[in-house]
């Protein structure tokens, strides 16, 4: 069954202070009603400031990243959306014209970027409302209803979170999470639109159950109506919200108190020339510029201090090589750490010296990969972290003692070696391993393996 799919996504952004006043964001910090004036409490006869700078270039680099056109040298009005709700004291909300048109992610027209603000903080339960987060300047982006499946949905959204990650213009997520309406129609049936969606993950099961229950409906030959649903985080599950509000039951006037913006080309230029690289764009490069596969060249652009450091080291060392240890051994230490790329303390030099010990077959990957280890941990120069961890290469006398010992010590295994069990063997690479505390190499002890049996068989 043909079906499509959109999104608005909104994104709270990094700005220290708020949309139209000079409060400050750090609304999760602070005691409820703390962060608030007269302007973001929507006070009768409150005069809004200029839109905040800081945050009309950031939503003018996230559509730039995006391949939006941006909306040069015209009036672009800040808009009064009016709605009736505890969170929003003035009854309505700014929102921008659009600042950026016509974009383009991974194969998903983006239609529009535009500026919002978000409202307060109500909690039903209590009636309680806390204004803290009033005026918090939001970028919000609307797709094209071009993605076809919950599969293809989840992609795109994963992409759009990277992309702002990546700008390093929004509040990270533990502090603003996304939040997404999702547009969900079936070929015969009317748009439903599900809102307080704040995960990949749940948008992703609102669509799949949307789905189910709208095939459901028509199926039985009812008819799918045009609606709005909440999506039930616990129960996973989308409920009816209200009518559809109709675009004309906002009310949209330009605001009068707040000048329009308009940006100019000079404007967009500087913000052209020291913007960051989109992260599609950049895993394309990688794969170009470095002759990487475009599965490795997927992780190590999954995050920017990744990639960065990547560039850095590939400089220095075969860009190959470094690929491999990126994705096989610094990824996985990292995600075992819980740490992400911008956490981690160590120089790049230090890993540079590391991989080049490795490269050249003065360390072994498997003492590498300790060091490494280390070196995430605790960093330092490569050289000493192999001595502190008494990782110096055994000499060859007792690595030839290892050996006699591992197969003196286990002579079943040796009877099933020479049977021809080649699993044997590898048992007792990993006990001589054991008894030179990871300090030889695998392939030298095989071969010793291999010479000493030899001989007693
Ligand atoms: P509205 O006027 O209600 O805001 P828009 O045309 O602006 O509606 O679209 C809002 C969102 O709905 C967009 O993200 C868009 O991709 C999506 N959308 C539009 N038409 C459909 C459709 N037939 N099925 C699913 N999503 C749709
Ligand atoms: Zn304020
Ligand atoms: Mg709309």
């Amino acid at each position: 069954m043909k079906m499509l799919i959109g999104f608005e996504v909104h994104q709270q952004l990094s700005t220290g202070r708020k949309m139209y006043c000079d409060c400050p964001t750090n609304y999760q910090e602070v005691p409820p009603n703390t962060n608030i004036c007269p302007i973001c409490t929507g006070m009768p006869g409150s005069k809004p400031l200029p839109p905040n700078e800081r945050a009309v270039d950031a939503a003018i680099e996230i559509a730039l990243m995006l391949g939006c056109e941006i909306i040069a040298d015209r009036i672009i009005y800040i808009q009064r959306k009016h709605y009736d709700y505890p969170d929003l004291p003035s009854g309505y909300q700014r929102t921008s014209l659009p600042i950026g048109l016509n974009g383009e992610l991974q194969g998903v027209r983006i239609r529009e970027v535009h500026l919002e603000e978000d409202p307060g903080q109500y909690d039903p339960t209590l009636g309680t409302v806390d204004f803290n987060r009033s005026g918090v300047p939001l970028v919000e982006i609307v797709t094209e209803p071009d993605m076809h499946s919950p599969e293809e949905a989840r992609k795109f959204l994963r992409q759009l979170v990277r992309l702002l990650e990546y700008s390093g213009k929004v509040r990270p997520e533990a502090g603003g999470a996304m939040r997404t309406d999702t547009n969900i129609s079936l070929e015969g049936g009317g748009r439903v639109e599900v809102k307080n969606i704040n995960s990949v993950k749940g948008a992703y099961r609102a669509i799949k159950f949307e789905i189910m229950r709208q095939r459901a409906k028509l199926e039985r030959g009812e008819a799918v109506t045009r609606e709005t649903r909440a999506y039930l985080e616990s129960q996973k599950i989308t409920m009816p919200m209200r009518l559809k509000e109709l675009e004309e039951d906002y009310r949209y006037i330009p605001d009068p108190d707040i000048f329009p913006l308009v940006i100019d080309q000079a404007r967009i230029r500087r913000i052209k020339a020291s913007m960051v690289e989109a992260p599609h764009l950049r895993e394309q490069r990688l794969v170009k510029q470095y002759g990487i596969g475009p599965s490795v060249a997927n992780v190590i652009a999954s995050e920017r201090e990744l990639a960065n450091l990547f560039e850095v080291v590939a400089r220095e060392v075969d860009p190959k090589f470094v690929a491999t240890w990126f994705r096989t051994k610094l990824k996985k230490i990292l995600n075992y750490m819980k740490l992400r790329a911008e956490d981690v303390k160590f120089v790049p030099e230090q890993l540079i010296d590391l991989l080049k010990m490795i490269k050249s077959d003065e360390i072994t990957p498997e003492q590498g990969e300790l060091v490494l280890r280390e070196l995430v941990k605790r960093p330092g120069d490569p050289h000493e972290l192999l001595l502190q961890l008494g990782l110096v290469r055994v000499g060859r006398t007792e690595l030839q003692a290892a050996v006699a010992e591992a197969i003196r010590t286990n002579p079943e295994v040796v009877k099933d070696y020479l049977a021809g069990k080649q699993e044997a063997l590898h048992f007792l690479v990993g006990k001589v391993m054991q008894l030179t505390n990871m300090r030889a190499d695998p392939r030298e002890i095989i071969k010793l393996l291999r010479a000493e049996l030899g001989r007693e068989g």
